[in-house]
């Protein structure tokens, strides 16, 4: 990181808690994951060797289209709708994201949501689950597969999560169908780019600039739902509204803060924030706060 970048903030609004000293900490590793993360990686290297060698084109084609539709699940449902309620969806569309969700394999939603909030918060830090101080291997496959940081529980009480366990789907797949132990499936291989861009506006439910929405597939999946209004009050930044928080912070919001806001619901994202975002299809409860509401295809 270079050090215009580590001087810019995301937001000035947000406290600035100082985060506490560095703790002992010993490396826990948990070999039951190790164990289930080799036989689920040697499978998909003999599904690979099937491909070639003997399955049919159309059990080939089947797969990949399984991989990319339930990959859906991941991006649209345990990061955009449920980490940061960047939109907000009706129970039939809830239900399509808790089935392809739960046939990707990443973990229950509640959990996926609560590592991603603090993850958000308290980013580059100890406290953060797949931590990117403590290397690339460790924040991109070793944190599922050890003990987590006592950082991580601490402030992981107070992250609010009540919302996540209100939604009778989201409770229902936590105590029935995704056991905790799938914690050895990694979580960001999903193709969510524009890490910078998206730690600025967490709340944006494209997850990306501008020009990249056309190549998005989540992000045209969830336009589909709006179009049919099964998906509503989608939040935005407006390409003026990310031009003068540029023009404010730098290019770069990713930052050396220690905290910043999680999403749409936390309670320290900045007003301002909440007033200058743009909203699609907007309700008739969320019409009171917002400045900016669009009718889904016009503006
Ligand atoms: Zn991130
Ligand atoms: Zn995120």
């Amino acid at each position: 990181m270079d050090k215009s970048e580590k001087n810019i903030s995301c937001d000035n609004e947000v406290d600035e808690q100082p985060i506490n000293k560095k703790r002992p900490y010993k490396l826990d590793i948990v070999w039951l994951n190790v164990i289930l993360c080799s036989i689920v990686h040697l499978s998909a290297l003999y599904g690979v060797y099937l491909a070639i060698t003997s399955a049919k084109l159309i059990t080939t084609v089947f797969a990949i289209c399984l991989y990319q539709i339930t990959a859906i699940g991941v991006t649209a449902g345990s990061h955009r709708l449920y980490s940061h309620r960047a939109f907000k969806a009706k129970w039939p569309l809830r239900l399509i994201i808790i089935v392809l969700n739960t046939i990707a394999f990443q973990n229950s939603v509640y959990e996926w949501a609560r590592d991603h909030r603090l993850h958000h918060k308290y980013s580059d830090t100890d406290a953060d689950p797949h931590n990117s101080k403590r290397g690339f291997f460790f924040s991109h496959v070793g944190w599922l597969m050890c003990r987590k940081h006592p950082d991580i529980f601490e402030k992981g009480r107070g992250i609010d999560t009540s919302d996540l366990l209100a939604d009778p789907i989201v409770a229902f797949q936590k105590k029935f169908i995704n056991p905790t132990e799938n914690k050895f499936v990694s979580v960001m291989s999903v193709g969510e780019g524009w890490h910078n861009y998206h730690h600025t506006f967490p709340w944006d439910y494209k997850a990306a600039e501008l020009g990249n929405y056309k190549f998005n597939f989540t992000t045209a999946f969830i336009d589909f739902f709006a179009k049919i209004g099964w998906a509503y009050d989608l939040k935005t930044a407006s390409p003026e509204f990310v031009r003068k928080r540029a023009e404010r912070t730098g290019p770069n919001g990713h930052s050396g803060k220690p905290i910043a806001p999680w999403g749409w619901s936390d309670q320290d994202l900045p007003q301002s924030d909440r007033k200058g975002a743009t909203i699609i299809n907007c309700s008739k409860r969320t019409r009171g706060g917002s400045e900016i509401c669009l009718r889904w295809g016009r503006g």
